[in-house]
């Protein structure tokens, strides 16, 4: 779409206001309105200064101004301003007009322009499944040396067994999934915000309660391209924490808000293609995957340990990664196991649906950042040509949470912690900076963002040591 059809879209349809919308680099969205009547031309192609210095991970205060120039394909109105906005997804460029090497939408567009300059494929398709939880409120108290939150959630008081609001309607502990309404309480909620995903352009296939007790819930759409899908995420999670303030309610992405129930992942279903030609299938192979398939997978799994810094970059993350959850710990793949990093889902697979499906990533990864390391690192094992047969990934089609220990013992298993997969990222990131995607300069900002969350979180006294220590 070019500035002449938006300029003529924000007259037509009364538009009074254009939100230019850029993310920094934990993924966190930000923006900047101006009244449509200020928007032309040039404001499209020149794009809007903005001061990059109080951005997260972004430039010191001394070279702060920086430009937000608009993706005019991104555009869609604002459900949920009461004036009429159109909001636009914007990559950010230096001063100069040259693109700022920490944006992450530009990392997202390196990686696509290096993929179709190996001539491996023209696409590369990513169909994350983000799961959240939508609790009734979220109560903030402090201890004497810090603080700490507490949720509070209708269903929470049923998870603890509490008496008041236990109307006997339960979401079994890891045995609920679909039970229907009364039990799913949150099934107009969910519909709420697929209608509202649909008017902003997302295609939305299904939506269902997810395994955990206490409100979990799970909205898939369509796989796109790495960096649409990516601007698809971040306006998912905008649409799914508003309709929840709506209802008085609030959403979080984070992979572990309970202790004992399963968690929030963010699967990432992906696939090559070469114009129309599906690159990842040949039937008759395991789980009828071509050669490429596999390798793409070898990759994956050999880098996995530095890729998990990007995929699951938040100290919450490693609480959800641990066994019996689905949450897969054990670095193989299979067909439909979902003990396994990386599953292939076979049920009713055409050609064209044939894909891999990454299990390990969550929410509070920066899309744009973790879907390209899953390209560079897929792309690497294509190139290298490394067979996750002979690496030891696998194939494992048991339930490995059911296997002895005598029989896991060959399995590798993810980091168990940030502070691994951050010093696994610090030696294994030259897959990362192949044609210039990653700079180093932006891994080691990223490393530093995260060891100075991981200080913070080892510095604060939790509400367990209250409850192992307090009284010791
Ligand atoms: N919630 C699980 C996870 O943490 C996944 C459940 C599912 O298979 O969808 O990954
Ligand atoms: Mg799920
Ligand atoms: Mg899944």
């Amino acid at each position: 779409m070019d500035s002449k059809a938006v300029l003529s879209r924000i007259n037509t349809e009364n538009i009074e206001f254009v939100d230019f919308r850029i993310v920094d680099l934990l993924g966190r969205q930000h923006h900047v309105t101006v009244p449509a009547f200020a928007v032309d031309e040039d404001t499209f192609a020149n794009g809007i200064a903005f001061d990059g210095s109080s951005l997260v991970g972004y430039k010191g205060i001394e070279e702060s101004d920086m430009v937000a120039i608009p993706d005019l394909a991104s555009a869609y109105i604002d459900p949920f301003v009461a004036a009429k906005t159109l909001n636009i997804v914007c990559n950010i460029h230096n001063p100069d007009g040259t693109p700022y090497a920490r944006d992450p939408r530009g990392i997202a567009l390196r990686a696509e322009a290096y993929l179709q300059k190996l001539g491996i494929a023209t696409d590369a398709y990513f169909g994350p499944e983000s799961e959240f939880f939508l609790f009734d409120h979220v109560r903030y108290a402090s201890g004497p040396s810090g603080s700490f939150f507490h949720i509070d959630s209708e269903e929470a008081y049923w998870n603890t067994g509490k008496e008041e609001k236990n109307l006997g309607y339960k979401v079994p502990n890891k045995g609920g999934y679909f039970p229907v309404q009364p039990t799913d309480s949150q099934a107009d909620i969910r519909n709420e915000m697929c209608t509202l995903l649909s008017e902003a352009g997302l295609k939305v296939e299904r939506h269902h309660h997810e395994v955990a007790t206490a409100g979990q819930g799970e909205i898939n759409f369509r796989f796109d391209t790495l960096t649409r899908t990516a601007d698809h995420l971040l306006l998912f999670k905008y649409i799914v924490r508003n309709v929840a303030a709506k209802h008085g309610k609030t959403a979080t992405f984070m992979p572990k808000p309970i202790v004992g129930d399963n968690g929030s992942g963010m699967h990432v279903h992906q696939s090559l293609f070469d114009g129309d030609t599906p690159l990842f299938y040949e039937k008759g192979g395991y789980g009828n995957l071509s050669e490429m398939a596999l390798f793409y997978i070898g990759g994956i799994l050999h880098h996995a340990p530095a890729l998990i810094a990007l995929t699951n970059p938040s100290t919450n993350s490693y609480k959800r990664l641990v066994p019996g959850y689905e949450a897969p710990v054990n670095l193989v793949f299979s067909k439909g196991n979902r003990s396994a990093a990386i599953r292939i889902p076979v049920a009713a697979v055409t050609p064209k649906a044939c894909r891999i499906e990454f299990r390990t990533p969550d929410s509070t990864a920066n899309p744009y950042l973790a879907f390209t390391a899953m390209l560079m690192a897929g792309l690497d094992g294509i190139r290298r040509k490394l067979d996750p047969r002979e690496l030891g990934f696998g194939p494992i089609d048991k339930n490995i949470y059911d296997m002895s220990p005598a029989e896991k013992a060959d399995i590798m298993s993810a980091p168990g912690s940030l502070a691994e997969a951050l010093a696994a990222l610090e030696r294994d990131c030259d897959f990362l900076m192949a044609g210039d995607v990653f700079t180093p300069e932006v891994i080691a900002a990223w490393i530093d963002l995260k060891r100075g969350e991981l200080e913070q979180v080892e510095r604060t006294v939790n509400p367990k040591e209250y409850e192992l220590y307090y009284d010791l």
